[in-house]
């Protein structure tokens, strides 16, 4: 390829949607991918060969289920189905079992969801199911385009616009209890904010515990047929059909500028590439502090960058099984993800020993069951199992003297949920926080979530004001990753945006 229109630093599935869209817009596209061997950053697939674990075993190595699979803009516009993507769908989306055999779960069908939720509770839940899916398509459209998004709020009643204030301005914890009686039902949107560092009684935080719950029962949550890979795999097809080119193995050390506009990369082999523009699917860190020539960036940004607020650690098991887990309750046994937290105290508990920085005695997991979903994961007679708890990025004298305790720990919850599950362990695969790091830079100390996701560090402070729009102070420097807004998740708006922006500026 001679010089490319523009370059993307990295192939995770903000860059790829980055890249196929501007490569739409007829742009020649160069992706930087640092990975030797593959594309999709932390949604990206491992044979069992490869992980030690199974032959014919497909670990996801990051994210695992998707809910915004229709609601994603992105995902409409690139009709990856026609590149060989294809989803499959469980019976039961989220499930929220306790130690006793009670459950909460959530289906697609809001009759289902409230039976499993119990009289009040359940017409509550088909009340506000009711509201939710008549403004869903706005709230999402509003949600994940680029700020201001003004055109798309215009859309939505001032009473929507109220009732979704009062969601976004609550505790985890305290909506759930103004929506819910029971227990088991009241543990769903707390559990559900704990994807990422929303803690049950963070202000602000039960909007994203909200739409975890609301997506899964709108859009499910899905997986791709073969693996998460199959996902990015389909991004990087597309994207080659329309002439771009995806390089591994070549990371960008530094953007080179001509004043104060790009003009080329520079790749850790010392190969300089001219371009004139650049989307960075990177940390904002990484973009502002290090591929960036100090001159550029103002001071006040850098010192904003370096005491970048960022998630929790995640700590990731992978197991084969010879058969399914067998959990107390039935609902788990037929669920595509199964939650651990047993009430909100225990959720509150988990919150304080992981922001304290000690490992979690009674671990929050996030328990995927893809190959119930997809029997493509694992061979005949096997079974994948994926997990993940949130767990401080560094403790005391490192990971590698707690991971196996704390898989060990991770392996007595779900013990405790499901009797005989230890018996049907085949291989298990343990990923540390620092491990996540080592595949992908953009998971720094594990953090899954590009950042915290605080509210400090939302909207126009994502990732630093006035920065909000993926523009930076260096012309033709786009920041495209999760690290900017919307934020956290296998969306692909960050790189939709972030290239809408560009093309908007190239005019
Ligand atoms: C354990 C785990 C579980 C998750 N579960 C879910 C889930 O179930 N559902 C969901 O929606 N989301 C989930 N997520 C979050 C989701 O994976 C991320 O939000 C998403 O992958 C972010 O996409 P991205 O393109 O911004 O960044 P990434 O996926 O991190 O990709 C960035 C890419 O850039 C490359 N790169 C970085 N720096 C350079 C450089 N200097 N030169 C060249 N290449 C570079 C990296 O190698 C990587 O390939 C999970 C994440 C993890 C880690």
């Amino acid at each position: 390829m001679n010089d490319p229109d523009a370059v993307v630093i990295g192939a995770g599935p903000n860059g790829l949607v980055a890249a196929n869209r501007l490569a739409d817009a007829g742009m020649s596209v160069l992706v930087c991918e640092q990975h030797p061997t593959r594309v999709g950053g932390a949604c990206a697939t491992e044979d069992g060969a490869d992980a030690g674990t199974r032959a014919g075993c497909k670990h996801d190595v990051g994210a695992g289920f998707f809910p915004f699979n229709r609601a994603s803009p992105a995902f409409r516009a690139l009709e990856l189905e026609r590149w060989g993507l294809a989803w499959a769908r469980g019976e039961v989306e989220s499930c929220h079992p306790a130690p006793d055999g009670s459950s909460a779960a959530i289906s697609r069908d809001d009759d289902a969801t409230a039976l499993s939720l119990g009289a009040h509770d359940g017409d509550a839940w088909r009340r506000l199911m009711a509201w939710h899916r008549r403004v869903e398509p706005a709230l999402i459209d509003a949600l994940l385009s680029p700020l201001p998004g003004l055109a798309s709020k215009l859309r939505l009643l001032p009473f929507d616009l109220f009732r979704f204030a009062r969601i976004a301005l609550a505790t985890p914890a305290g909506f759930s209890r103004r929506l819910f009686r029971s227990d088991a039902a009241r543990r769903i949107v707390p559990g559900l904010g704990l994807h990422v560092d929303v803690g049950p009684d963070d202000l602000f935080g039960a909007a994203l515990g909200y739409f975890l719950a609301t997506t899964a029962a709108t859009g499910g949550n899905a997986v791709p047929v073969g693996g998460a890979g199959a996902l990015t795999g389909a991004m990087a097809r597309r994207l080659e059909e329309r002439g771009g080119v995806v390089r591994l193995g070549a990371r960008v050390e530094r953007i080179v500028m001509d004043g104060r506009r790009a003009a080329a990369v520079v790749l850790a082999d010392g190969v300089e590439i001219a371009t004139p523009r650049v989307l960075a699917d990177t940390g904002a860190p990484a973009l502002f502090l290090k591929l960036l020539p100090e001159a550029v960036v103002p001071r006040r940004v850098r010192r904003a960058m370096g005491r970048f607020r960022r998630g929790w650690g995640a700590f990731k098991v992978d197991w084969v099984l010879d058969g399914p887990v067998p959990w107390k309750s039935g609902e788990a046994r037929r669920a595509a993800v199964v939650h651990a937290g047993d009430h909100i105290d225990d959720l509150r508990r988990f919150t304080a020993e992981s922001r304290g920085g000690a490992i979690p005695r009674h671990p929050y997991l996030v328990i995927g069951q893809q190959s119930l979903l997809d029997r493509t994961r694992a061979p005949e007679g096997l079974h994948t199992l994926w997990a993940y708890s949130r767990v401080p990025p560094q403790v005391e004298g490192g990971w590698a003297g707690h991971r196996q305790a704390f898989a060990d720990a991770i392996d007595a919850r779900i013990e405790g949920l499901a009797p005989g599950f230890g018996a049907r362990v085949v291989a298990r695969r343990v990923v540390a926080p620092p491990d996540l790091e080592a595949f992908d830079p953009n998971l720094v100390g594990g953090d899954l979530g590009g950042g915290s996701n605080h509210w400090t560090n939302q909207l126009v402070f994502r990732p630093v004001f006035p920065y909000f729009r993926y523009a930076t102070p260096a012309r033709g420097v786009f920041l495209a990753s999760s690290y900017a807004h919307p934020g956290a998740g296998v969306h692909g708006m960050c790189g939709w945006n972030a290239a809408g922006e560009a093309l908007r500026r190239a005019g």
